[in-house]
């Protein structure tokens, strides 16, 4: 090859790589472009994105918001409304209990009174349910921890129902294998209030057998591990049932209700409880032989604290002076005619204001003071005898049942708090024990 041809060939060479270079730039500007646009786009769908996601999170907030604002006032519903219900129910119960201890009745009234008591006690049952269980779905219930004997409150529970299970002819067993002086901390109330409800069902849903509540347990070093287990040999709980059973609402079928009565809430409510406690709730059942519920709870060890005794106590509150505040005229008979029944000594006043007047001009043992009242409620009224440095002990006595209202009461200086309607015994019990008078038990 000559040098001519040479260089001719390495100028098509050139030739060839210069084309092949500018085809690849060409395609190197194209595709930037396309990245570009793609880019462009990519970042327009993320804003409109951001947009959506923004939109969509501002709808969730603002429909959570009105969920919680509904649940809220349903909830406030359900404390306004169980407050009036409470408050006649207060004179129900209060009167018929007061008439039940007359001994002039005929049998045929004391029936009747019977009937009254058990029908106004039921439906006091129902409005205290429907109100756990609001309080537990808007996160409300607290737990008290107190320090208490551990088998108290189940054995409370139990002989609450004897009469019950004498008229369904049924044996009813405490078989107790701690003994009578573990003490633990928790909510004796609402152990006592698991134990009411699984006796209770388990008289409702059997005739001529026997019913056992058996408490067992072992000590940790700083806890009990507790069983309570309640059995009977009833009509049972078909299997498909089971899974169901601690819902709400959940009865076998409506003619079960007409038969057997209850809401349905009884177990929804006991679950719930003993999950707060941290422990857990069992059962087995097998049709027409019968069902053993069993509770588990792991409760710290507590200290035997100052016992006061409600139940069936006998005290003589002789000439003592008592201010009763409240503006409810029924409420008032009913409050003086039980305290008169115990000899003591009872001024009344209408309101806050009567009640600091009355204070000013005579000397008292203990006062008792509505929350509710016109011109002046309950707090303000403590709050300002506190001020005045006078230290006599007062009693909130109030259908305002919420743990808020508990702490309200303390904070302003009230000394303890009983929810209308009061057990009778429970009122003179705590009026003796802050007054110190004697009280005698004859419970157990
Ligand atoms: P209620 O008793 O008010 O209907 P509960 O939640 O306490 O509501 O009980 C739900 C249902 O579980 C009862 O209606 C009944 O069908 C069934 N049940 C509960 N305890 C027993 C029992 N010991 N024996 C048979 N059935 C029971």
């Amino acid at each position: 090859m000559t040098d001519d041809e040479r260089e001719q060939k390495f100028k098509r060479k050139l030739n060839r790589e210069r084309a092949a270079r500018k085809e690849a730039e060409r395609l190197l500007e194209q595709k930037s472009l396309e990245l570009f646009h793609s880019l462009e786009k990519l970042e327009e769908t993320n804003r409109s994105l951001d947009a959506t996601v923004k939109a969509k999170t501002r709808e969730a907030i603002e429909a959570k918001e009105a969920a919680e604002q509904a649940s809220q006032a349903k909830s406030e519903f359900l404390a306004t409304m169980s407050h009036e219900i409470r408050t006649p129910l207060n004179a129900v119960i209060g009167f018929t209990q007061l008439l039940l201890q007359s001994s002039t009745l005929s049998d045929r009234d004391r029936g009747f009174l019977g009937h009254m008591d058990v029908a106004s006690s039921g439906l006091l049952a129902l409005i205290n349910d429907l109100l756990d269980l609001s309080r537990i779905e808007a996160g409300k219930l607290e737990l008290e921890t107190i320090d208490f004997e551990l088998s108290c409150p189940i054995k409370n529970a139990i002989d609450l129902y004897t009469v019950k299970a004498d008229e369904h002819g049924i044996q009813l067993e405490f078989i107790n294998s701690l003994g009578s002086d573990i003490y633990v901390t928790g909510d004796p109330h609402r152990i006592s209030q698991v134990v009411k409800n699984l006796v209770s069902n388990a008289i409702k849903f059997n005739s001529d057998g026997f019913v056992r509540v058996s408490l067992s347990g072992e000590a940790t070093e700083s806890t009990v591990k507790v069983k309570i287990e309640c059995e009977d040999d009833g009509i049972g709980i078909p299997a498909d049932r089971i899974d169901s059973l601690f819902d709400k609402f959940a009865q076998m079928d409506s003619s079960h209700t007409r038969k057997y009565g209850g809401s349905g809430l009884g177990l929804a409510i006991c679950s719930e409880l003993i999950e707060l406690m941290e422990g857990n709730i069992t059962v087995e059942s097998t049709i027409q032989v019968g069902t053993k519920f069993t509770v588990g709870l792991e409760l710290p060890l507590g200290r035997s604290p100052a016992q006061v005794t409600t139940d069936h106590i006998e005290t003589s509150l002789r000439d003592l002076r008592v201010l009763l505040v409240e503006d409810n005229p029924v409420n008032q008979i009913l409050a003086s005619e039980i305290l008169s029944d115990h000899h003591a000594d009872v001024h009344i006043a209408d309101n806050g204001l009567e009640a600091i007047t009355a204070i000013e001009d005579n000397e008292y043992d203990v006062i008792l003071m509505d929350l509710q009242m016109p011109k002046m409620g309950g707090l303000e009224a403590t709050a300002r005898i506190r001020a005045m440095g006078i230290s006599t002990p007062i009693i909130a006595l109030t259908a305002n049942a919420t743990n808020e209202d508990r702490e309200s009461c303390k904070v302003a200086g009230m000394n303890r708090f009983l929810s209308k309607p009061f057990n009778l015994n429970e009122l003179i019990g705590n009026i003796a024990e802050l007054t110190k008078r004697s009280v005698t038990s004859h419970s157990q």
